[in-house]
């Protein structure tokens, strides 16, 4: 099997550092110059951080927990996770990601909630894809990356995610469902000019065995759907 780091990674980072950047910097921010498909993605992407928020907080605190982001993106989920009192890594495959993470962290954390609170402590931001990551964590979150890989390789980065995490991992993905197949098929059918990377969906099951394969089980799910986007989330723990 071809290791994760083939070709695919190569055409994801190149379009995160263009196109990419450009397109999902707009759908993550909050101006107006988004279409109307762009804006139904923005606001499901905003229920999959949020929802993501949930699950971490309803199980206690975050003061002090130590949390990967990998695949940090526009910092959409580290921001909060900061303002929270975790401390967060947050890294990209993408050098202009990580750019506009750090800068809106700069604009969001640098003065505390009121004056009794104290600014939070900022995210540490590092260019690196998460295949390379190393250190533990207590908590390891990975959201809407998978979808830039197939299969094959998804295992693999599950597999690492979790090597990483001591005591919960947090993915989402586009889930490889019958009604979901046939959209994408139609999509591959009338491909729009901004598609430049492949989307690729994956089977709950096939995402569970990943985990199960490193002794991790699933413990809560959640899906997350808008008129355009689609997301199952997951939390794992080591079983
Ligand atoms: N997780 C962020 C969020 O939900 O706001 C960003 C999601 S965005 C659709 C996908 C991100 O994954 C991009 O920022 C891209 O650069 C990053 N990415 C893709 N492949 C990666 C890899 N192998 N390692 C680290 N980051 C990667």
């Amino acid at each position: 099997a071809e290791e994760v780091g083939g070709g695919d990674k190569e055409v994801v980072r190149e379009y995160f550092n263009g196109n990419g950047f450009q397109r999902w910097k707009k759908i993550y921010g909050d101006t107006d110059e988004v279409n109307k498909v762009q804006l139904d993605i923005r606001i499901g992407h905003a229920k999959t951080v949020e929802n993501t928020m949930k699950m971490l907080t309803d199980e206690g605190s975050l003061q002090g927990v130590t949390v990967c982001d990998a695949g940090c993106g526009t910092g959409s989920l580290s921001i909060p996770l900061s303002k929270e009192g975790a401390f967060v890594f947050a890294s990209d495959i993408s050098a202009a990601m990580v750019a506009e993470a750090e800068k809106q962290a700069r604009e969001e954390l640098s003065t505390g909630k009121d004056e009794l609170s104290p600014a939070p402590v900022m995210p540490k931001f590092v260019v690196k894809d998460l295949e390379s990551l190393d250190g533990k964590y207590d908590t390891v979150v990975c959201l809407d990356v998978l979808i830039h890989y197939p299969q094959s390789k998804a295992d693999a980065m599950i597999a690492h995610l979790a090597s990483l995490a001591e005591n919960r991992l947090i993915l989402s993905f586009a889930p490889k469902t019958f009604y979901y197949d046939l959209l994408k098929r139609v999509g591959e059918l009338f491909p729009g000019p901004s598609k430049a990377t492949r989307a690729y969906l994956h089977a709950e099951a096939d995402v569970e065995r990943a985990l199960q394969k490193v002794g991790w089980r699933i413990r809560k799910r959640g899906l997350i759907t808008t008129q355009f986007y689609f997301a199952k989330l997951i939390e794992a723990v080591p079983s």
